[in-house]
């Protein structure tokens, strides 16, 4: 439980979050007569639009990431607590976090999204998303598994599903890990490989609106389509995906088999908004009066990725994104630092607050290696440009000074030698092979953990493909060679 500090006179403000939106609120509130407590779940902050170049091996975690610690560390009003928060008590005003509760006189919940599988949850384990470093590793293990299982497939038909890649969901970070995933396949790791040809890989991206970046101009979305098609991408456009299986995508009757699916088409809320039983839109986020606080509940505000709010000069829905996010926590941390610097107490005056309004910072979207499109004001760009502008602005946002070096340097060495250097996979390295495929290799019969030791026979035989194992047969990396293994050379799929 965090406690909280209850002989300290000042007004006690706690902050769910240390996204985009908790972190600013926090800033905000340094040098005001308030004691802080920020809590999140995990101790760092993530850099969320560049995890998809950490799923694709160009980025490491630890460059778009930051420990909420070190970044408050400078705030001395400000405590950082680890802790996992479950519900909120709006009349008793009292936020629940795992193990008790603390009482609050202003709180900001700015917990962010999830993914959102519109009622088909159990798609999760097949097509996972991509919201926290811990996805974008499994991303990348995925990715990378697939070439390595595809290099020891026998079967022609798996070795073609492990290299298909599906991608549901045409938004930025859809378009972004299609392009990433067809530049590594095509140009990074083809000389990496000896038995098979990287760049046949298929990377399908099915959007079931009419055009990708649904939310861009129409121009920006065409232009988007082709440059992900100059790269190989296959977009199919208003193609709903009606099931998930492992190993298979269901468009109406269509089946493509794919051995990765990737999800990128929904999120939804935090469910801290469920528990404080208030109207909620849609997608779980709660409907924030003009100040970005919960109706009847000046002090309760909520910011970023889980307020359904609009912006007070054109009535329009303010989006999901890291601008958007910023400048809810700014607003709610700023109105907190005036009237308690005001009033000296706490408690929250609603009606005189100036009401939020969101400034449009415009949408940019990379495709591929020096390929963008982005809205800026009243500036529409695509190609060199449009990549320029977001790697500068990506770079501005990104916490630390280390991280934004880092970044820098990652870049320009991918961009000079189409490098992705964080090839890495981490956790259980298992190949899923349907019919393994080298001429020597005989597989120990009902035992996939067989050690290299016992299965050294000089007399191996090639099994026939579709009999050397059977297709739920899987083996880890490294225990089907003994050191004298020597791989066939053999034309690509
Ligand atoms: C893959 C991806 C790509 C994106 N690309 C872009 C882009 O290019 N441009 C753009 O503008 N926006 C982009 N976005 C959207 C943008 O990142 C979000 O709008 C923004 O992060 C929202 O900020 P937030 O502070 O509301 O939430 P978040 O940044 O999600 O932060 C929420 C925080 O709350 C914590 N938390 C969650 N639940 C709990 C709990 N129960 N208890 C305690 N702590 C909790 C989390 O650990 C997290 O630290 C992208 C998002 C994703 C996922």
């Amino acid at each position: 439980m965090v406690e909280s500090h209850s002989d300290d006179p000042r007004p006690r403000v706690y902050i769910v979050g240390g996204g985009f939106a908790g972190l600013e609120a926090a800033r905000q509130l340094a040098g005001a007569p308030v004691q802080v407590t920020l809590l999140d779940r995990r101790n760092h902050h993530v850099f969320q639009p560049l995890l998809y170049q950490v799923a694709t091996a160009s980025l490491s975690p630890g460059d778009i990431s930051a420990p909420i610690r070190t970044v408050l560390r400078g705030q001395a009003n400000c405590d950082v607590a680890l802790a996992g928060v479950t519900g909120v008590d709006l009349e008793g005003r009292r936020l629940f976090v795992e193990g008790g509760y603390v009482q609050y006189d202003f709180l900001v919940l700015a917990a962010g999204a999830t993914h959102a599988y519109f009622g088909n949850d159990q798609w999760a384990s097949v097509a996972p998303g991509l919201k926290s470093l811990e996805d974008a590793i499994d991303l990348r293990r995925r990715i990378l598994l697939a070439f390595e299982s595809a290099e020891y497939e026998g079967s022609l038909r798996a070795r073609q599903a492990a290299l298909t890649f599906g991608i549901v969901g045409a938004g930025p970070t859809g378009v972004e890990l299609a392009g990433a995933i067809k530049e590594i396949a095509g140009k990074t790791i083809p000389e990496d490989y000896r038995h098979i040809d990287t760049r046949t890989t298929r990377v399908i991206l099915f959007e079931a609106g009419d055009r990708v970046l649904p939310t861009f101009p129409e121009k920006l979305s065409q232009r988007a389509q082709r440059d992900l098609e100059r790269l190989g991408v296959e977009v199919r456009l208003n193609a709903a995906v009606t099931d998930i299986h492992p190993g298979e995508v269901h468009i109406s009757d269509e089946v493509i088999p794919v051995r990765n699916v990737f999800w990128a088409a929904g999120v939804k809320a935090s469910p801290i908004g469920q528990s404080l039983g208030v109207p909620l839109d849609r997608s779980g986020r709660v409907q924030v009066g003009p100040d970005l606080t919960v109706p009847g509940h000046p002090e309760v505000f909520v910011a970023g990725d889980m307020a359904a709010a609009t912006s007070a000069d054109s009535g329009e829905p303010v989006p999901g994104v890291a601008p958007a996010a910023l400048q809810m926590g700014r607003y709610a941390g700023k109105v907190i630092a005036r009237e308690v610097a005001g009033s000296g107490k706490a408690g929250g005056t609603g009606p005189d607050r100036t009401p939020f309004v969101y400034r449009d910072k415009g949408m940019m979207a990379i495709i591929g290696k020096a390929r963008a499109v982005a809205t800026v004001g009243p500036l529409k760009a695509g190609g060199f440009l449009a990549w320029l502008l977001w790697g500068g602005i990506h770079i501005a946002f990104l916490i630390g000074f280390r991280n934004r070096v880092q970044v820098l340097l990652s870049w320009f060495w991918s961009w000079l030698l189409n490098a992705r250097d964080v090839r890495l996979i981490t956790g259980e390295a298992t190949l899923e092979l349907e019919s393994p495929r080298p001429p020597d290799f005989v597989p120990m019969p009902g035992n996939a953990e067989t050690g290299p030791e016992n299965h050294s026979s000089p007399d191996r035989a090639t099994p026939p493909e579709g009999t050397g194992a059977s297709p739920d047969d899987t083996r880890t990396a490294g225990a089907e060679y003994s050191e004298s293994d020597s791989p066939p050379s053999e034309s690509p799929p």
